[in-house]
């Protein structure tokens, strides 16, 4: 299947991992927003939120165990962290194999999206 994070799971593209077991993997965002974003991906290819099925409820959840696992081996966990799951082109999602987002290391802020700038025409 032509899925860069499948291409990840696969070892045929290199990745900084953090975590990994039968289900899940973990890994560094190559275009880190925060000082510490990591992307958390089922091992199964499921290609966004929408598609997620009810036999998929169960990997979902662990997926935000692992947010939480990794933020408290970073040491933010206590100070609190973002997760997030964009989906389609509204959402902001580019690859499209579900992924959360885990930020960490500074304050987020809300809400998380800028009002385009709407400049007349001169
Ligand atoms: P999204 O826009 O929610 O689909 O997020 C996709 C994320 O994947 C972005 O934050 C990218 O920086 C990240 N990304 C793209 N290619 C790679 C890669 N080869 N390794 C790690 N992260 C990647
Ligand atoms: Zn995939």
């Amino acid at each position: 299947m032509d899925c860069l994070f499948c291409k990840i799971i696969a070892n045929e593209i290199p990745a900084e991992r953090l975590y990994e077991d039968e289900y899940a993997l973990a890994f560094k965002d190559i275009n880190p927003q925060a000082p510490f974003h990591a992307l958390i991906i089922p091992k199964k290819h499921i290609s966004t939120l929408n598609d997620v099925a009810p036999e998929d409820c169960e990997v979902v959840g662990h997926l935000h165990r692992i947010a939480a696992l990794l933020a408290k081996q970073e040491g933010f966990a206590e100070k609190g962290y973002r997760t997030v799951f964009n989906c389609n082109s509204h959402g902001g999602q580019t690859v499209y194999h579900i992924h959360l987002h885990l930020l960490g290391g500074k304050p987020m802020g809300w809400p998380p999206y800028q009002e385009t700038l709407k400049v007349d025409p001169i």
